[in-house]
Formats: structure tokens, sequence, C-alpha cells
């Protein structure tokens, strides 16, 4: 077994790269003589590289009168963007309790000739039908933030920045989705495929991607592409899904008096001990592999041995494989733990401890094809807009598609933004028509545009 975290001896992660002794430094320089050798005998070529099919579609498209009115709205609408994102933010939306803002999303999206419904577990869908009803592409942004009921959410501004818990994750998904909506509206925009704009419930943490799944479930078939909003900026584009795994340790005892009961065993302390040598454990840098102890719960007072501990654990990797190992490896240490308290305990006749590991969320992994359409989309938007994407591993609403072999990505929606889940969250919206118009152009080069006849 590679992980043994629980024995308390790890053995050292082994690297991936391994000497090859075939491989001797002189047969190497042998190689590259070679290699010179054979491009300078190579007729000299010019440097240009010649646009790839799906930049020529995408200027093709950014000339079109209709695409131009819609890029060119972003720009002059600004103002509105930036105050419908702050009105959203502003409604609380912590996962679960998603329903005042889905509403404010609604009438938005109603507003922009959408056929607008919400489904049974409060996503809301606006549709706009295609000349190809039968084909659609969804562009989703998450409602939720990972703020309790009870935040106080009041934007503040400083200078250029707009402060608020939930202003860029995902207030400006959430902006980026409508203002795309109102520009295709404003430029009479009829696309080939049908477009779905989509404000998802459930995102975050124990959301588990309910609401995505959901809108996966009910249009799969029809589905040819998935864009996800997800946070501020233009210089990524997440086109693997991380996968992870979140789980609930539970260990339960009698419980006891503290003075009275001593020596019996106490379900914090199995936790403890089962939870240092979980922490032990090694974990590989490549594939990349996590986890983060989250929330300790438990225990009803100082003086009482408590008869209930519960531990929430998350687990990724960029490799599915580990974090089955890791999930192992968490099993084994918290049954190692609740051994080593029960072992310890002076007085064995006052009951047993019990544990269990709860599934509370799993996210798939998965990866869009480096010659999919979507893609191709986004570079000739990039192309067009002048800008370049970093291609990211990361956990977003993206997964699910992903997973079942639907071409998705997730971006940002424009202008810049940081402290992501954190009371200090920050938005800049200088520079955000160019993420927008970035968005948009994929969305067009993935869904087709009707030509009107005549132009
Ligand atoms: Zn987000």
């Amino acid at each position: 077994m590679r992980r043994d975290g629980c024995s308390g001896v790890n053995g050292a992660h082994e690297g991936r790269a391994r000497q090859n002794p075939g491989r001797g430094p002189s047969k190497r320089t042998v190689k590259r003589v070679a290699v010179c050798v054979i491009l300078l005998a190579m007729p000299i070529r010019s440097a240009v590289v010649p646009p790839s099919s799906g930049q020529i579609r995408a200027s093709t498209l950014a000339e079109q009168p209709q695409v131009r009115t819609a890029l060119e709205w972003f720009e002059k609408n600004l103002k509105w963007i930036n105050e419908e994102q702050v009105r959203l933010t502003e409604i609380p939306a912590p996962s679960f309790e998603e329903g005042k803002r889905a509403a404010a999303v609604a009438a938005l999206l109603a507003e922009e000739g959408l056929n607008v419904h919400s489904d049974k577990i409060g996503n809301v869908i606006g549709e706009l039908r295609g000349a190809k009803e039968q084909e659609a592409v969804l562009v989703a942004g998450h409602l939720d933030t990972v703020f309790p009921a009870g935040t106080v959410i009041k934007a503040q501004r400083e200078g250029d920045r707009i402060l608020a818990p939930g202003i860029s994750d995902n207030g400006t998904g959430l902006a980026g989705l409508v203002a795309m909506a109102r520009a295709m509206h404003v430029a009479k925009i009829k696309p080939q495929r049908t477009i779905l704009f989509a404000a998802n419930v459930g995102e975050e943490g124990e959301g588990n991607l309910r609401g995505m799944r959901a809108l996966i479930d009910e249009y799969r078939t029809k589905l040819r592409a998935v864009i996800v909003l997800d946070g501020s900026g233009t210089e990524h584009v997440t086109t693997k899904a991380l996968a992870s795994r979140r789980l609930e340790v539970v260990i339960t005892g009698p419980g006891g008096h503290s003075w009275s009961d001593f020596g019996m065993p106490n379900p914090i302390n199995a936790l403890v001990r089962g939870s240092v040598r979980f922490i032990n454990t090694r974990v590989p840098t490549a594939p990349r592999t996590t986890f983060n102890l989250g929330q300790v719960e438990g225990g009803t007072s100082v003086n009482s041995i408590p008869y209930e501990a519960k531990l929430k654990v998350d687990l990724r990797s960029e490799s599915e494989d580990e974090i089955v190992q890791l999930e192992a490896a968490l099993r084994d240490c918290v049954a190692a733990g609740v051994k080593d308290e029960m072992d310890n305990a002076r007085d064995k006749t006052k009951g047993k401890l019990d544990w269990k590991v709860n599934p509370i969320g799993s996210r798939p992994g998965g990866e869009v094809a480096a010659d999919s359409a979507l893609l191709e989309a986004l570079r000739g938007a990039d192309a067009v807009v002048g800008n370049q994407s970093r291609i990211e591993r990361a956990s977003t609403d993206a997964n699910i598609p992903l997973s079942l072999g639907i071409d998705a990505i997730a971006i940002g929606a424009g202008g810049n933004g940081g402290g992501a889940h954190s009371l200090q969250e920050w938005y800049e919206p200088a520079g955000r028509e160019m993420g927008l118009q970035r968005a948009l152009l994929t969305l067009l080069g993935v869904a087709g545009v009707v030509t009107e006849k005549g132009s």
C-alpha cells in the first residue's frame, strides 16, 4: 500500500520521474546535434502562425452588425451592469436558501424576452429559442454563496473597488449572465442552437453541485456545450474538473461526567487520535492531492464526557485513484483512533465507541477535449478581444457535464476580484467589458447565429 498514514511511519512518496540509465549524457548530446542539423537543412518558413478556423469564425462573427451591437452594448452599459451586480449580491443567498435572489434574476431574464421558468429545486432557466430547437447550449452562473443566513451584505465602495461578501463569487457571474441576455436582446440576435441562460442553486460546499446536476439531467440529450460563469477575471479557463470528495466522520459513545466517569472512552479523544494520524498522511504533489479538516463539532460542556464528535473533511485530487486511497486512509485512521481510545480506556465496562464515515459530497472529475468546438470558440473569442487564457483544473459546476462527456468550461465574467469566500471579498469592474465580450463570443461561437437576409 502506498499510503499507510495510520502506522505513524510514512514512506516518502515515490516521485514519478525516474532516472533512465539508458540515456547517458553523451547519447543526449548526439541526439541534440542531430536535431540541429535537421533544422538547419529545413527550408526557412515564415514564423507567422496562420489563424485557426475558430479564430476565423470568431472574427467573422464579431463583424456581423448585430453581434457588433451586442459587443458594444457592454461598453456602453457598464454602470447598469455594476449596479445590477451590487443589487443581486446584496440579496442573501446561502446554499439551499437562494429563492429571493433567484426571483430577482428571473425578473431580469424575463425582461429580456426570454421564456423563463424555475425547476423544482430552484434553478432559474431563461430560454432563447434557436433555429435548431433540438440542440442547446447552456450558460450558467451559480446563485448561492458560502455566507450563512444573517451575514450582513452591504456593498462598500473604496476607490475603484466594490467590497461585499459574494460580490465576485458569484455576483460577477450573475451580472454577466443577465448582461449577456440583455445585450443579445437589444441586438436582436437569434441563435442557431437554443440558448439556456441559467442561474443555478447549490454550487458551493454542501450544495454539492445539485443545481447543475438537475440542469444536466433535464437537458442532457439536447446539450452541445456548457459555459459556466464563475467569479471574475479573463485570464483563465477551467477545462479540467478537479475531483473531490467530502466526508463527515461521526464518533459516538455513552457520554458521562468528567470526574465520576473518568476513564470511560471519549469520542473527542478518539477523533483527535484519529485526526493526528490522518494529517500525517503523505499525499503526492503530482498528481496534486490535498485534504482539509474543515469543521469540528461535538460535546455539550467542559465538564461532560461527550457522547458525540464530528469532523468534516474535504479531499481533492487530480487523480480519482488518489481520492479513493485518501478516503481509505481516512477510514483506517478513524478506526485506529477509536481503537487507541478504547485500548486506553481505564474502565472498559462503561460502554464502547461507534464510528462511521458518511459521504456528504462528491464531485466527479473529467476533461474537455483539446480540439473541442467549445475550446475552439473560446480561443477564437480570445483572439478577437486580445486575451490569452491559461488552462486550469478546478472544482466548479463544469465538473458535472465534463464527467458525462459534455463539453464544458468555466470562465470568469471579467473585471478583477479577490478574497472569495471571505468577508473581505472585493471586485474591480475596470475592463469587465472585455470579459463579457469574450464570454458572449464564445457562447455565440458554439450556439451559432442566424444571419439576417441581406446582411
Ligand atoms: Zn463560485
